[in-house]
């Protein structure tokens, strides 16, 4: 039976929700959360890869047997805007913030239940391998930590990040392949009233491109958007430059790779007809991944799932993770959806329900990874 110490945990998470961490401005979170750590009587290390003092925070709680195996559990201590001087509120059980800042549930709740499961670790004395931990900086601007941390580190070759949406329970098996869109249409400037045949628009070139491109949801795997135009001098000015940024994502990468080349030839065939040239760069930011359900990793958050009184719901998710960037590099991840709602709003809110059995699956699964496989 695990228990779990409420009001501990609802306090803990209200104090990290109110330690500002907006995306690479880590550091004081960081700190404070390395203290809490060390109080836990844990080895920590910051591997500074990010700025004024900041970085990837990686800890070990040793097993009780060390012949089981390691697993790692990771999640991320940066938050989105609006995310500065949090006050968190509980009312009837939920908690929120006062409206107008998100609330920093994402992904503070996981990190307060991971704190609260070791201290009932550490009590209890169950049969268990290591368990590496890992805090990331960065996840919401591109996975910036995950990205950098040196995987050698770890020995567990299976993950967990607590970091999905959906209810408790969710197992997410699959995430999609992401690429970045960038382009700058280039035409000739002239002045609009007296020498406009002079010119070539690149905005109209840019125009013409975007009605030619298929965007929105492509297919049930399949995503694509333009999220940001920006260039041009002025409204008496046939525009010179115009850039261009957007995105595509999708579960199997040859569809990735068909929808950005339909939306390279959209651009580069608007260029040509209207006398202009266009400079497009695709990225591959991150790659997807697709986990078996008979997966050790699956299977284990299963098991833990249902012993704490949870349905593990098998998910796939169309958002990229901590996850992403860990599969890419070996290791063997899934998402879980951790609990709360409307993530990314001023309407964010979890309760102390969810939040206390986050905290108990957290632990299950240290358990449940020692048990059979
Ligand atoms: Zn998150």
């Amino acid at each position: 039976m695990i228990t779990i110490d409420q009001d501990r945990l609802v306090k803990q998470f209200m104090d990290f929700v109110q330690i500002d961490s907006p995306s690479f401005e880590e550091a004081p979170f960081v700190l404070a959360l390395g203290k809490e750590l060390k109080a836990l009587g844990l080895a920590v290390e910051n591997d500074r890869t990010s700025q004024n003092g900041a970085g990837n925070l990686f800890s070990v709680l040793p097993g009780t047997d060390r012949g089981l195996p390691p697993i790692l559990l990771c999640m991320h201590t940066d938050t989105v805007e609006p995310g500065r001087g949090i006050k968190p509120q509980i009312e009837d059980g939920q908690i929120r913030s006062a409206g107008t800042t998100i609330l920093g549930a994402d992904n503070k709740s996981a990190v307060a239940a991971t704190l609260e499961a070791i201290r009932w670790l550490q009590a209890s004395r169950p049969a268990h391998g290591d368990l590496e931990i890992l805090f990331t900086w960065g996840e919401e601007r591109g996975h910036q930590g995950a990205r950098v941390f040196d995987v050698s580190r770890l020995h567990a070759r299976i993950g967990f990040v607590p970091d999905g949406g959906g209810p408790l329970g969710t197992i997410i098996t699959q995430a999609p392949y992401y690429d970045s869109v960038r382009a700058t249409f280039l035409g000739k400037a002239a002045h609009a009233g007296l020498t406009p045949e002079k010119g070539i628009s690149a905005l109209v070139m840019a125009s013409k491109a975007i009605t030619r491109m298929n965007l929105g949801r492509i297919d049930e795997e399949t995503t694509a958007n333009l999220g940001k135009i920006s260039g041009g001098s002025g409204r008496n000015t046939i525009p010179e430059r115009i850039e261009v940024e957007g995105e595509a994502r999708s579960l199997d990468f040859r569809k990735l790779e068909r929808q950005v080349k339909q939306m390279r030839m959209a651009m580069e065939e608007a260029a040509r007809e209207w006398g202009g040239q266009v400079q497009v760069e695709i990225k591959r930011e991150y790659d997807g991944f697709h986990i078996g359900d008979d997966d050790p990793s699956v299977r284990i958050a299963q098991r833990a799932s249902r012993a704490v009184g949870l349905i593990p719901i098998i998910a796939s998710t169309n958002g990229g993770s901590d996850g992403n960037d860990l599969n890419a590099k070996g290791i063997r991840t899934v998402v879980l959806g951790m609990g709360g709602r409307d993530y990314h709003s001023t309407q964010e809110t979890i309760s102390v329900a969810e939040l206390v059995k986050l905290s108990e699956w957290i632990a299950a699964l240290v358990l449940e990874s020692g048990r059979n496989r």
